[in-house]
């Protein structure tokens, strides 16, 4: 049987993320935008509900929530504001490498950490030289005696500033790409660990974004998480498993700008009649419900394949390219609904146009997920 409903458990969770993000993100989601402040109070509120990094395992004092659980609490707190969103979900995004590669001390001490203090993690693996093409990395990773030494940066790493570990993917030989690539847990106060340049953005300006040096930082065999040649490899099954969320978030963003243009078309009159009875007003208002549900679709149908144990590629890259895309059209037509209000910061879709674009950006840009998609396609692989 194929069913569409929601479980009471999930429908309780979404709920309780709902009334959260109402009563806790909302009132302060202009302001860290204006700001550039990220609420850490919140933050540690919605840590202690539950709703930060909820895939983390029982056995290390996580909740054990399957991804489709995770996703939906994604759209309810990306709705609410998708800067404070990107910082709470990127302590998943660190924590699924470990999750997915990790072995037993590992995810006790470091998957752990996550779930019995409200702390942030951060996955860096883009490079100055190496976003798109992660396997052109050249932090360097040199063995000397019983431990690793690392040389070299991360650029535009969410949380770089505010972790206290990070997982960070180097090379044991940059002419060797993909094949040279490993993956370590580094302590946030290693020796040689030090935070760089902080980004001022766009959108998502709630959350931090930094480049990271590591300059001779040794780190203990024991937090090699994955060998040369396996690395890249990691690198790759979490974006098989964290892309959906990245939909998630579009479906939150999506949701709230259809919320937004329908109450102010219902509003706002022009030629002696309110603008929801324009046809072309009500087109746009159709299109962004349409993109929405269709988003929540493809994300639902690839967070439930992660927790049938399905590798996933190919809808994930769905979800992340149709829901980044869509979200992006979705807001720029909320400004248009608004009319020159919506350009003004007085409103708050601007925020959401502003804050769309990095969606199409990070984890993958929308042309890596088309390449993703074609590749699978090519290869006999329809989802
Ligand atoms: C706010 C923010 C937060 C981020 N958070 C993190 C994080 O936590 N951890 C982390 O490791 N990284 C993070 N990133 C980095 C992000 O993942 C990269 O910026 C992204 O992957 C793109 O890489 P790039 O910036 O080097 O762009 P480039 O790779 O230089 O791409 C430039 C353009 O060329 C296109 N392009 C490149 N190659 C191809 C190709 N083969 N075919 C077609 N088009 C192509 C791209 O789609 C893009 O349009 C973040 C970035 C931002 C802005």
């Amino acid at each position: 049987m194929l069913s569409f409903e929601l479980s009471p458990d999930q429908k309780a969770l979404v709920e309780t993320a709902r009334r959260f993000v109402k009563e806790r993100v909302i009132p302060v989601a202009a302001h860290a935008d204006q700001t550039c402040e990220f609420p850490k109070d919140v933050f540690k509120e919605a840590w202690e509900l539950g709703l930060v990094a909820p895939n983390l395992p029982e056995e290390v004092g996580g909740l054990g929530l399957h991804e489709v659980e995770h996703v939906l609490i994604t759209e309810e707190l990306a709705y609410g504001c998708t800067g404070i969103q990107t910082s709470m979900t990127a302590n998943a995004l660190a924590a699924t490498p470990i999750i997915v590669a990790g072995n037993a001390e590992q995810k006790k001490k470091y998957l752990g950490m996550l779930a019995n203090e409200p702390v942030f993690a951060a996955y860096a693996i883009t490079e100055p030289a190496a976003g798109s093409d992660a396997a052109g990395i050249q932090c360097r990773a040199r063995k000397v005696g019983d431990e690793w030494v690392l040389d070299g940066q991360k650029c535009y790493i969410t949380n770089g500033s505010w972790a206290s570990w990070y997982v960070v993917f180097a090379t044991v030989d940059p002419t060797q790409r993909h094949k040279g690539i490993m993956a370590f847990i580094v302590d946030r106060d290693s020796e040689g660990v030090s935070v760089g340049k902080k980004e001022d953005k766009l959108g998502q300006r709630a959350s931090d974004t930094s480049t990271i040096h590591f300059d001779g930082v040794r780190v203990p065999a024991a937090n090699v998480l994955a060998e040369a040649g396996h690395g890249f490899k990691l690198a790759m099954q979490t974006f098989d498993r964290t892309r959906p969320d990245i939909g998630a978030g579009a479906c939150g963003l999506m949701r709230r700008a259809l919320d937004e243009s329908v109450a102010y078309a219902l509003e706002r009159k022009t030629f002696g009649v309110p603008i929801s009875e324009h046809q072309m007003v009500q087109a746009m208002i159709a299109e962004m419900a349409i993109k929405y549900e269709a988003t929540r679709l493809l994300v639902l149908k690839s967070a439930w394949m992660i927790d049938q144990g399905d590798r996933n590629s190919l809808v994930a890259s769905f979800s992340k390219a149709f829901g980044a895309d869509s979200a992006m059209e979705v807001a720029t037509d909320a400004v248009q609904v608004f009319g020159g209000a919506g350009y003004m910061k007085d409103y708050p879709v601007e925020k959401l146009m502003r804050d769309a674009k990095i969606l199409q950006i990070y984890e993958g840009t929308s042309q890596i997920q088309r390449m993703v998609i074609a590749r699978n396609v090519f290869a006999g692989v329809r989802g």
